[in-house]
C-alpha cells in the first residue's frame, strides 16, 4: 500500500536536507543569553519555513516575561468545521555545545555523514519539528490537509519553559484543539518502533542551612558547635531507606498502581538490564527494591540530591567548621502525584530534620506534573496505525522517565497528548556530536503524513 507523501518525497529530499542545514547553522541557544538575537533569527526562520509551506496566521508570539526568545505560532483551518484540530508542538531553540573539543565536527556547521546528519539540535528538536512542517507542505502541494493544523514552535523549551504555561494560558482560545502532536521523543530502536505515552513529573528544592555566623576554627570550636557537613549528609542519607525508598511520609500516596495491560505492555519491552548499565557507564545498578529498571526509570517516584555544597574541597585542608551548606534535590513524579501535595510534605519533613538552633531556608524551583496519554483513546490507535503502515510493526509503548511542557499542553488545552518521535537512544540528545539518522527523519515525515489522515477519520 502507497502511504500518502511517499510520491511527493521523493522530488523534495534534497530542499528539504538543505533546509534543515540551513536552520542548523542558527545556534539558538537559549541558556546563553548572548545568543537571544540567534533565537530571534531562529524564529523568524521557522516563521518564513512555517509561511513557505502554506501555512497561515503566521506569528513571532514574544514570551510573556519579554525575555526575547520567542516562540511561533501558525494555522491552516480549511478542512472544515467538523474535522478534527490538531496541534503541532516543537522547539526551535537548542541545548548549549560544550566541551566544543568532543564535536567531531563543528556544531553549527552541519555535515551528512554515513546517512546521518550531525549538529546542535538535528534530532532537538529542529529535525523532527521540520518533518511535520514538511509533511503539511506536501500534503498542501497534493490536495490540501485533512485536519485543521496548528503549530507551536516554542523558543526557550531548552531553559525549562519558564513561560509556556502563561503563553498557554494567554492563546488558550487561538491555540485551541482536539489532539497535540509531538515529535520530542524517540523510539526503542529502529527496528523496534515504539511511542511514549507519558512522562515523570519534576519537582526541584534548594536548601541552605546556617549553623553559625560565620566559618570557625576547627580547633577551637570543632565538635562543640554544629557542623553543617554533617548535619546535610544525615538529612539526606535519611531521604531514602535501606529498600532505597523514599521516607518523605506520604510520597507514595498519590502513586496509581499500573494496570494489568500497563504491566503486559511493559514486559514486551525487550530491555537487556546489562547492555542499559554499559550503556550508562556505571558498574552496578541501585534502586527500589523488587523493582526492574524500566519501572523504576519509568514508573515508579524518585529522588535524587543533584548538587551539594558546603565547607571547603580545595588543595589542602582549611581547618574550619563551615558555618553554612546547602543542597539541591530533585523528585521526579509519576501520576497521580500532586507536585504541590509531594513538595508541601518534603518541605514538612526537611524542616523536621534540622535541629532548633539552624537556620533553614527551603526553596521551590519550579515544578512540572507527571502526563500520562490514555491508550485507550481513538486518536492513539490511530497514531499506532501510522507507524505500523511506515516501520512495518506495530509500536510498543514506553514512558519518558524525564519531563517537559508536554503536560502543560496536555491539562491547559484540554486534550491527549500523541508523541510521534523517531529519535534513537544514542542519538546523543544534549550532548557533543547530537545526530539526526535520516532514514528515520524521512519515516517521520511519512509517518506524519499519514497520522494526519488517521486524525481526520478516528
Ligand atoms: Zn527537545
Amino acid at each position: 500500500m502507497k502511504l500518502v507523501l511517499e510520491d511527493w518525497v521523493e522530488g523534495e529530499r534534497d530542499r528539504i536536507v538543505a533546509t534543515l542545514c540551513d536552520w542548523l547553522r542558527i545556534p539558538s541557544i537559549s541558556a546563553h543569553p548572548d545568543r537571544a538575537a540567534d533565537v530571534r533569527r531562529s524564529a523568524d526562520f521557522t516563521a518564513a519555513l512555517l509561511a513557505g509551506a502554506g501555512m497561515e496566521h503566521v506569528e513571532v508570539l514574544e514570551t510573556a516575561a519579554g525575555a526575547g526568545l520567542p516562540s511561533v505560532y501558525a494555522d491552516h483551518l480549511h478542512a472544515g468545521p467538523d474535522a478534527p484540530t490538531v496541534l503541532v508542538y516543537g522547539h526551535h531553540d537548542v541545548q548549549p555545545v560544550d566541551p566544543l573539543e568532543e564535536w567531531a565536527s563543528p556544531p553549527f556547521d552541519p555535515v551528512l555523514v554515513d546517512g546521518e546528519l550531525r549538529g546542535r539540535g538535528a534530532i532537538d528538536d529542529k529535525g523532527q519539528t521540520l518533518f511535520q512542517i514538511e509533511a503539511v507542505r506536501g500534503l498542501l502541494a497534493g490536495g490540501g490537509m485533512p485536519v485543521n493544523v496548528k503549530f507551536l514552535v516554542e523558543g526557550e523549551e531548552e531553559v525549562g519553559s519558564p513561560n509556556f504555561e502563561r503563553l498557554l494560558e494567554a492563546e488558550r482560545e487561538r491555540l485551541g484543539c482536539d489532539v497535540v502532536v509531538v515529535s520530542d521523543t524517540d523510539m526503542w530502536a529502529p527496528d523496534v518502533p515504539s511511542v511514549c505515552v507519558g512522562m515523570r513529573g519534576l519537582i526541584a528544592y534548594g536548601v541552605a542551612l546556617r549553623t553559625a555566623k560565620a566559618d570557625l576554627h576547627s580547633g577551637l570550636f570543632g565538635g562543640a558547635v554544629p557542623n553543617p557537613s554533617h548535619l546535610i549528609a544525615r538529612i539526606v542519607a535519611a531521604l531514602h531507606d535501606a529498600d532505597r525508598r523514599v521516607t518523605v511520609p506520604g510520597f507514595y500516596d498519590g502513586v496509581r498502581p499500573l494496570t494489568d495491560a500497563e504491566e503486559a505492555s511493559m514486559a514486551t519491552i525487550p530491555m537487556d538490564e546489562d547492555a542499559w548499565r554499559e550503556m550508562a557507564g556505571v558498574r552496578r545498578l541501585e534502586g527500589e527494591a523488587g523493582r526492574s529498571v524500566l519501572e523504576r526509570i519509568w514508573t515508579r517516584p524518585t529522588c535524587d540530591v543533584v548538587g551539594i555544597a558546603v565547607g571547603y574541597a580545595g588543595a589542602g585542608v582549611k581547618t574550619i567548621v563551615p558555618a553554612q551548606g546547602r543542597f539541591t534535590v530533585t523528585f521526579r513524579l509519576v501520576p497521580d502525584q500532586d507536585p504541590d501535595v509531594v513538595g508541601a510534605a518534603f518541605e514538612a519533613w526537611v524542616r523536621d530534620q534540622v535541629p532548633e538552633g539552624v537556620d533553614v531556608e527551603v526553596t521551590r524551583m519550579g515544578g512540572v506534573a507527571p502526563a500520562l496519554t490514555p491508550v485507550d483513546h481513538p486518536a492513539m490507535a490511530g497514531l499506532c496505525r501510522a507507524v505500523e503502515r511506515v516501520w512495518g510493526k506495530a509500536p510498543l509503548f514506553t514512558r519518558i522517565g524525564g519531563s517537559g511542557p508536554e503536560e502543560a499542553l496536555g491539562r491547559i488545552l484540554a486534550a491527549p497528548v500523541l508523541y510521534l518521535g523517531v529519535a534513537l537512544p544514542d542519538d546523543r540528545f544534549h550532548a557533543p556530536n547530537e545526530r539526526m539518522v535520516m532514514d528515520q527523519f524521512w519515516k517521520g515525515l511519512l509517518a506524519a503524513g499519514e497520522l494526519f489522515g488517521e486524525l481526520a477519520t478516528p
